[in-house]
């Protein structure tokens, strides 16, 4: 079973992806970390986000997943970089080098052997969540989810989890930030950031995070109920 969960940043389509793959036993592939991930080793061997840079780094780039109490972890070679990708500069060059067509090519056939491997495991699935699962990685999973919400929304969700991990920001750099990284992930040429035809669209802007959940459980339930 492969559950494509796509939409923009802040939609909650990670917090559900999470949720779901918990509730139904099935592992969650985080892919926004993987380019996050993917960012940092830009950053660290301080180089610009071109594609002849791109074909520089990315041979030395080694993505690993794994699940430690459910929770999804994400490694650069031996480095657990998990919390270390998640600050705005971060999220920023990761929308600069997610356009880079080496990136996407390299990132989209990890995502695709990661995902098989965990659903081919008995009984197994998988919850992937990112911006292109349903039109590019997977057009043929199971069930296809696109979560939207109002910016503002998004926006004050975003700013709670970056003080969680004790990033301190303003609200209007985060508006600002989210607004910007829907632009540059809509206007892209490769895999831009849209519904697939075939998606359910899930407005989470007055939703609780047990409705959405909720709502993604019925319809696998309803998938393997072959309706
Ligand atoms: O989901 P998250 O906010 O962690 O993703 C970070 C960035 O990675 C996005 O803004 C987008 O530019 C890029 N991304 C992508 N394709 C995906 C997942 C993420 O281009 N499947």
């Amino acid at each position: 079973m492969i559950v494509a969960i796509d939409g923009p940043a802040g939609s909650g389509k990670s917090t559900t992806a999470r949720r779901v793959a918990k509730e139904t036993g099935y592992l969650y592939l985080d892919t926004g970390a993987m380019y996050r991930a993917t960012a940092l080793a830009f950053l660290r061997r301080d180089r610009e986000a071109t594609s002849e840079a791109a074909r520089a780094v990315l041979p030395d780039v080694q993505l690993g997943v794994k699940h430690e109490r459910g929770e999804m972890r994400i490694l650069l070679g031996d480095d657990d970089v998990t919390r270390a990708i998640r600050t705005p500069a971060i999220s920023r060059l990761t929308s600069t080098i997610s356009e880079l067509r080496p990136v996407r090519e390299k990132l989209v056939e990890e995502q695709r052997r990661i995902a098989r491997r965990f659903a081919s495991e008995e009984g197994g699935g998988v919850v992937i969540d990112g911006r292109d699962i349903g039109t590019v990685v997977f057009p043929d999973a199971d069930v296809k989810v696109f979560v939207v919400a109002d910016p503002e929304v998004r926006a004050r969700r975003r700013k709670r989890d970056l003080e969680a991990d004790e990033v301190s920001v303003s609200f209007e750099e985060v508006l600002a930030d989210i607004k910007e990284r829907d632009r540059q992930d809509r206007r892209r040429d490769i895999a831009p950031l849209r519904r697939a035809e075939d998606a359910i669209e899930l407005d989470t802007t007055h939703r609780s995070v047990e409705e959405q959940v909720q709502f993604v459980v019925d319809r696998i339930r309803e998938r393997r109920r072959g309706e």
